[in-house]
């Protein structure tokens, strides 16, 4: 029986106010409480909205969530859960919910195309995709396969390990890649322990902190404040962390890099380093002509003809920033690896401030986490040996060692290898939990997925990557699964927190892992078993972690606990870089980078876009507060809050171009154009347009989010890997914002 759309909105839940069938599910599924019996109970875990996972408790009446708050006395969200945590409800109980397998009957694709759903059981799905897995690789061999993921749980990776998937991209890619990679480099910690609480000088490139950034984050910058730290934000547009630093330094977009070579120009042309750490702890001394011969250029006079900001500026706050200690320069995520071209010069030049300044793993500084050891998978269940990844990257990874290494893909340039590098070479795709906006162009992305052969999208709405599925699962979401996470953010001492379900997958919906072991069974059986020959249980494989790792006797002896601490006083590290040749020390010049095609200094590249006379000004993007990234949009309470995006931009130009308040404009690149209203601010600078990320989303059956704004990567052109490497972009930055722009009025 074929679906027709009305169907397909049914099946959705977006149809609800017209779909009795649908509404009946829902009542069910609510139970709402009954007045006589208002049995209440308290569930306690964290939340997943993003990584910190803030400890929460749920209030529970006759089965029902009603009500999440923050856990009191967790030392993460500190008794208090970021606006996002506290509509999960709105996650939870979202109507638009995928709750049954589906199959296409439409095979024109689009985002505008009905796809003509029909619903089919778990096992039509599963046996399908096993079928189309296996012909793939039998007819294409192994490089035909596709993965596009959000998380990976290591039931997943075995999966994907145990196939041989060759091409694989996952979160990491678009966010922390590049830090990532220049740490294992630089300093062999990791990307997000900042001891803001103790730090005396803290020095921010672009990172809007205070309103976009996590609790733990937050509160602990707002503390250092308190106890007189000095807050130095440079950031083309006013923010919320401009209103709170000490100092707010407009610099031109995508310039910060400059301003940093400078910074470290000073620092060790005046020898103002921290002597005892640089001396003890890096490589400074073995390659100090290098180091000194290369930073010579960037003076602080040559910082300001690039980034605006004055010369005497850049000197005095690096000479405070060598000489105010404990000092940091937190390099985070998408706030700048990701946004340019030049983001993976930036991250190494901010890795040589922190080492300047002697706070690697010290108190105030950038320090290694101090986490419990949770085994994964491989490591309970030793798994046969994997097949090898032999094939080419549709992403082009293979040209960039350094992204090899760490076995990560590229966003940014996948569409374009889709489409030219290796068209028609991806035969089967499989996303897990990833929207095609989050992608630098998307319609560019939703062209080169209509070349695969055959596609399957597990998530939990009906997003726009859903919408081009040939087959569809419906996922649970992190209210409805139990995990132990161990907690990298604060992590001075190990604390594993238990993340609960508290409440049933609803429906038909199924975890990534079940969807591992279900399609294991089928395709690679021998990795899927324990050592008696069973199939690998998901509940058993978690007692086992958590038994291992020490946190409790199973999981619900864990749980039980909540969360295991293990305080111990902060011992700062003596030995760093693990990496062959580094000698344990911090390295400043990274003597291995030039035969992975790297600069082992880092270098002045421009931003890939400069305003010019067919595009005049700078185009930003940001992630608004409320928001996280392109997900909680069909949130209702964030919906309500934030419900669509706006041109943003200074009433200087507004005046220029007689535009005013609301009025609907035209936004142009070079790779497109978006229509949406303007909002005049003066927090923005003249010469920039700045969008909100998240918005624009196409699926109708989003029934709050579809429809609504603009998507801010479609003024984004797909850069490919001869890009990348021309520009010196060897650790992989994603170039989400850049692009020039033209407005006008409609
Ligand atoms: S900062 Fe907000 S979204 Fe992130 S884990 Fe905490 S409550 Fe959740």
């Amino acid at each position: 029986m074929a679906f027709t759309r009305r169907d397909w909105l049914k099946t959705t839940g977006a149809g609800l106010a017209a779909a009795p069938a649908a509404l009946a599910d829902f009542q069910d599924y609510f139970q709402p409480a009954s007045a006589s019996a208002p049995a209440v109970t308290r569930a306690t875990s964290c939340c997943g909205i993003c990584s910190p996972a803030c400890g929460l408790q749920a209030t529970i009446q006759d089965g029902v969530v009603r009500f999440i708050e923050g856990l009191p006395g967790d030392a993460h969200g500190l008794g208090h859960l970021c606006g996002k945590g506290a509509a999960s409800v709105n996650y939870l109980y979202d109507p638009d919910r995928l709750k049954y397998p589906m199959k296409r009957t439409n095979p024109k694709k689009g985002f505008h195309e009905d796809p003509g759903w029909v619903r089919i059981s778990w096992q039509e799905a599963l046996d399908e995709i096993a079928f189309r897995m296996k012909q793939t690789v039998d007819n294409y061999g192994r490089e035909a396969l596709l993965f596009v993921t959000l998380p990976s749980p290591d039931l997943w990776l075995r999966f994907m390990n145990a196939m041989g998937v060759v091409n694989r991209v996952d979160h990491r890619d678009e966010c922390f890649l590049t830090d990532m990679i220049i740490q294992r480099y630089t300093t062999g910690g990791k990307t997000w322990c900042n001891d803001f609480e103790n730090s005396k000088y803290i020095l921010l490139f672009g990172w809007d902190i205070v309103a976009k950034a996590k609790i733990i984050y937050a509160s602990g910058i707002v503390e250092a404040r308190k106890r007189g730290a000095k807050v130095v934000h440079f950031s083309p547009n006013y923010t919320a962390t401009s209103r709170f630093a000490n100092e707010w330094i407009p610099v031109k977009p995508g310039s910060d890099l400059a301003i940093a070579l400078a910074m470290i120009q000073v620092i060790i042309s005046e020898n103002i380093y921290n002597r005892e750490f640089v001396d003890n702890y890096t490589n400074f001394g073995k390659y100090e002509s290098e180091i000194r011969a290369h930073f010579a250029q960037y003076t602080p006079e040559w910082a300001e003809t690039i980034s605006g900001v004055k010369a005497a500026d850049i000197r005095r706050i690096a000479r405070e920033f060598a000489s105010s200690g404990p000092a940091i320069a937190p390099a985070h995520k998408k706030t700048l690896c990701a946004n340019y071209m030049n983001g993976t010069q930036l991250v190494h030049a901010i890795s040589i401030l922190n080492i300047l300044a002697g706070t690697i793993d010290r108190p105030g500084g950038r320090y290694f986490p101090r986490t419990h050891s949770i085994p994964g998978v491989d490591a309970v269940y030793p798994p046969p040996a994997y097949p090898p990844k032999a094939g080419r990257r549709v992403d082009g990874r293979d040209k960039l060692p350094l992204v090899q290494e760490v076995d990560a893909g590229l966003f940014s340039t996948l569409a374009d290898g889709m489409l030219n590098k290796y068209p028609g070479m991806i035969k089967f795709a499989f996303w897990n939990a990833y929207t095609i906006l989050a992608f630098p162009n998307p319609k560019t992305m939703e062209e080169a997925m209509k070349t695969v052969d055959f596609t399957v999208v597990m998530d939990f709405i009906p997003t726009d990557t859903v919408s081009m599925a040939d087959i569809v699962l419906p996922s649970t979401m992190y209210l409805e699964v139990n995990d132990a996470v161990a907690r990298d953010y604060n992590a001075k001492y190990p604390q594993t927190v238990a993340r609960a379900a508290i409440s049933p997958p609803p429906f038909e919906t199924r975890s990534i892992g079940w969807v591992a072991i279900e399609l294991g069974k089928r395709l690679c059986p021998d990795y899927f078993k324990t050592p008696d020959g069973s199939w690998i249980s998901p509940a058993t494989l978690l007692d086992e972690k958590v038994r291992r790792a020490g946190l409790g006797e199973n999981f619900a002896d864990f749980r039980a606990k909540g969360i295991v601490e293990r305080p111990a006083p902060f011992t700062p590290r003596t030995s760093f870089v693990s990496v062959s040749g580094a000698e344990g020390k911090c390295q400043i010049y990274v003597p291995q980078f030039p035969a992975r095609g790297a600069d082992p200094l880092p270098k002045w590249v421009p931003k890939r876009d400069e305003p010019n006379e067919h595009y005049p000004y700078y185009y930003m993007t940001f992630i608004p507060a409320i928001h996280k990234r392109n997900t909680t949009q069909n949130m209702a309470i964030l919906n309500e809050i934030m419900p669509t995006n706006h041109a943003i931009i200074n009433p200087a130009m507004a005046k220029k171009h007689g535009i005013s308040e609301g009025q609907k404009v035209l936004v142009r690149s070079r790779a497109g154009q978006i229509e949406l209203p303007a909002h005049l601010s003066e927090t923005v600078p003249p010469d920039v347009v700045m969008v909100a990320h998240g918005f624009g989303h196409a699926s109708r059956a989003l029934s709050k989010a579809g429809g609504k704004g603009v998507r801010d990567g479609d003024l984004i052109a797909n850069p490919s890997i001869d890009d990348f490497i021309k520009a010196g972009n060897y650790g992989g930055s994603s170039c989400i914002m850049d692009a020039v722009c033209s407005i006008e009025p409609l």
